[in-house]
């Protein structure tokens, strides 16, 4: 199957709001192995429409629309497909009594356009909206599926979801099952990756390796097809097997896993504490990691010491030695990972600094930051890292590889990696 999402809405082509909803069917359907080729986006007009539907057709066998299924005038989707199939618009009538009865439980008269939301294309099936009015379609005509979603994030994502994607799934595998597997990876590039296991995304066919990349972190999602989930399984993990034999050293999780949440995972199976002292992150490195349910087992406290005057106050660090190397270097990220450890009593401290940009900070370019780590005994451990990115993005940027740098170091220290 070859798919192809239509956006329908003047206000995506005004730029008043972005194709998140493009992006979400993109997403779940590269999780069915479904290849789309094309996102198109059309404004509220029924030529236009109609002539984006003759061209969806010349070139995917999935047309899946977004939009204009709403009961005011220019809500026109429903009907322009209606028209170019042949097929009449008919009133669906658990839709209707679904809309009446909301109309009812408000004591609000309900007005014919909204009556218009319950009609549906002549032998389609409904997927049920729960959060809101108009039902969406799936319709299979001359070897064509079409499926209609509404336009609003939060009705059309779940009925994607648990509605039109089982659906599909079924269409796709004939009552097999489809079943995929992430694997993420921390410290190689997009670009390496992909290089490292060009021969793996060349020869896909069963299962099938997607790569995505985002802020700083690279996954592969894999899909199998495979007559029951037992046989799924095995060829993921056939195929997980050969990627990880050839970049296992940057795996450091699967699907929903984050850099702060198997480091934590580690933390807590270790009966490790920690305490970070935070300078250009302020408290991201301790929010991140809280975000994780049990880091209460591990995560004693924290301080956010910005300017040179908390580092003496808050932490005890020697004016000397600020004004000696200054605050952004590996001298500083040590000691303050050194005091906040000692000032909490945990295994580890962690000492964050750095110019997060976008100006330099003292005298340091912008994206320069130092890592500290004490742990165990002896000098702290600290690391420089350059970065390129906008000033949140280095900040978060920091946050990640300072969790990754400590595993990195627990391993080291003879720590068994989770
Ligand atoms: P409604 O009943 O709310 O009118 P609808 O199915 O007719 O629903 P639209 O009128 O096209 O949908 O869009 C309603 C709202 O949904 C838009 O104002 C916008 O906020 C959001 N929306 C529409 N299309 C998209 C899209 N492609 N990506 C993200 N959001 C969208």
């Amino acid at each position: 199957m070859n798919a192809e999402i239509i956006a329908v809405g003047s206000e995506l082509l005004l730029g008043q709001i972005a194709n998140t909803n493009a992006k979400f069917v993109s997403t779940q359907l590269s999780e069915l192995g479904i290849n789309v080729f094309y996102h198109t986006v059309v404004g509220d007009n029924a030529d236009r429409l109609k002539s984006a539907i003759d061209i969806a057709e010349s070139r995917a066998d999935l047309i899946i629309f977004s939009g204009g299924l709403g009961p005011t005038k220019d809500d026109l989707t429903k009907e322009t497909i209606a028209k170019h199939l042949g097929l009449p618009l008919v009133i669906d009538e658990a839709a209707l009594s679904f809309i009446e009865q909301f109309f009812a439980a408000r004591g609000r008269g309900m007005t014919e356009n909204n009556r218009k939301q319950a009609l549906i294309l002549e032998g389609s099936e409904v997927l049920a909206n729960h959060n809101g009015m108009a039902p969406g379609m799936l319709l299979e005509k001359a070897g064509y599926t079409y499926i209609l979603l509404p336009g609003p994030p939060k009705e059309l994502e779940p009925m994607f979801q648990f509605e039109a994607k089982p659906k599909l799934a079924a269409l796709l595998n004939d009552g097999g099952v489809i079943q995929s597997h992430v694997l993420r990876f921390y410290g190689i590039g997009e670009a390496e990756l992909e290089v490292r296991v060009q021969d793996i995304l060349d020869s896909q066919t069963n299962p099938t390796v997607a790569p995505l990349a985002s802020d700083g972190e690279v996954t592969l999602r894999i899909t199998a097809k495979a007559r029951n989930v037992e046989e799924a399984w095995r060829l993921i993990k056939l195929k997980e097997a050969e990627i990880l034999a050839i970049v296992g050293e940057y795996h450091y999780g699967d699907n929903d896993d984050s850099l702060a949440s198997k480091l934590v995972e580690m933390l807590v199976h270790h009966k490790l504490s920690i305490s970070a002292a935070e300078s250009l992150t302020a408290g991201l490195f301790q929010s991140e990691l809280a975000e994780i349910s049990g880091v209460g087992n591990t995560l004693v406290g924290g301080v956010v010491t910005y300017t040179p005057e908390a580092k003496m106050k808050q932490l005890g660090i020697e004016k000397s030695l600020l004004d000696q190397c200054g605050i952004v270097s590996g001298e500083c990220a040590g000691a303050m990972a050194a005091k906040v450890r000692e000032k909490f009593g945990t295994d580890i401290g962690v000492g964050l600094t750095g110019a997060a940009g976008p100006d330099p900070h003292d005298g340091q370019p912008p994206g320069t930051i130092w890592l500290g780590f004490s742990i165990g005994d002896g000098e702290p451990f600290t690391h420089k890292l350059q970065l390129q990115g906008m000033r949140n993005t280095n900040r978060l940027r920091t946050v990640k590889f300072a969790c990754s740098y400590l595993m990195r170091l627990l391993v080291e220290k003879g720590y068994e990696k989770i």
